[in-house]
Order: structure tokens, then sequence, then C-alpha cells
């Protein structure tokens, strides 16, 4: 099962490191938080990742099933 995202919308400081690096997965919303993009393929595990990894407040949370990845 590929992984699954959930962004922490309290923790988003809008830095846009994942819109301007991966915009194929996130977007901006109206208040310029995070969010992925509706419809978007399911990229590979090593994207989201990368992704997790890069936000500087830690907003992009990865699970395995139920459990959460600790992205380091
Ligand atoms: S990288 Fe993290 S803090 Fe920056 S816009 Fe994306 S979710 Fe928000």
């Amino acid at each position: 099962m590929p992984h699954r995202i959930l962004i922490d919308t309290d923790a988003c400081i809008s830095s846009g490191v994942c819109v301007a690096n991966t915009p194929q997965l996130f977007r901006f919303d109206d208040d310029e938080v995070a969010e992925l993009v509706p419809g978007a393929p399911v990229p590979p595990d090593g994207v989201v990742l990368d992704a997790a990894r890069a936000c500087p407040s830690g907003a992009i949370r990865v699970f395995d099933g139920p459990d959460e990845i600790d992205v380091g």
C-alpha cells in the first residue's frame, strides 16, 4: 500500500518548499497553507518521504497503513 500523507495545517509555516519542489502533489490554499492537490496521482514513496523531510516545520506527516513513519 502506498504511503499516505497528512498535512498538519496548524504546523505549516507557508514556507513553500513543498509547493516549489513537488507541485504535482502540493499547492497553497487561499490562506497560503499547504494542501494536497486534489486528484493528484499517488507518487512513489521516495517522493513523499523527500517532501516530508524537506518541510522545515515537520508539517508533512507520512503514514504506512495506521503507523506514522518517523521521517527523521
Ligand atoms: S514545506 Fe511544510 S511548512 Fe512549507 S508550505 Fe509545505 S507543508 Fe507548509
